[in-house]
Parts: C-alpha cells; structure tokens; sequence
C-alpha cells in the first residue's frame, strides 16, 4: 500500500507544477519517510530536487549535483526513474490523442 506525505503548497523550481505529495522513500528496501536533503524527481518535468527544512522541493546546490554525479550507481537510478516518467507522460499523451 504506498504512503504519500503531504506537501501543500510546494511546487517544482524548474517547472513550477504544484505538488501535494511526496511519495515515501525506499531505503536499504524498507520505506521511510521524507526527510531534508533527500533527493527526489519532479514527476512533471523528471529534473532531480532537494527537499529542504521544510520538505519543499529546490534546485540542487552543485556539492549536490556533484555528489549525485560521483555516485555512478545512485545517478544510474535517477536515469531509470527520469525514463520512466518520461515514458508515462508520452503514454499519457498517447492517451489523449486518441481520445481526440
Ligand atoms: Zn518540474
């Protein structure tokens, strides 16, 4: 059963979509919730975030994107996930040509 935290009134720095969620964490294959300074993805433009003090989300600092970068493994993860939202918004908008 998944558990979103709620987070009224955020938006995404690049894209400015409007959240109202953060969906849990998976760590070490147990969930957790949000905490600051986790990294996350906007699920409208897929741009990687930092949740700050009070779990909006914000740009990353570049010691940010540097330690995203020097984590090979990390960064791969990041990728997967980017295609696939990138992959459900072209389904989507699949979706809504046909309905046209
Ligand atoms: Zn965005």
């Amino acid at each position: 059963m998944p558990e979103d935290y709620p987070a009224p009134g955020t938006e995404c720095p690049y894209c400015s979509y409007k959240f109202d969620l953060i969906g849990k964490l998976i760590e070490f294959g147990s969930p957790r919730p949000p905490y600051p300074g986790d990294i996350t993805l906007c699920i409208q433009c897929a741009n990687i975030l930092v949740l700050d003090i009070t779990l909006a989300p914000r740009r990353p600092t570049v010691s940010e994107w540097s330690d995203v970068l020097g984590n090979p493994q990390y960064f791969s993860e990041l990728k997967r996930i980017q295609r696939l939202i990138f992959a459900a918004k072209h389904l989507h908008g699949a979706h809504i040509a046909r309905m046209n």
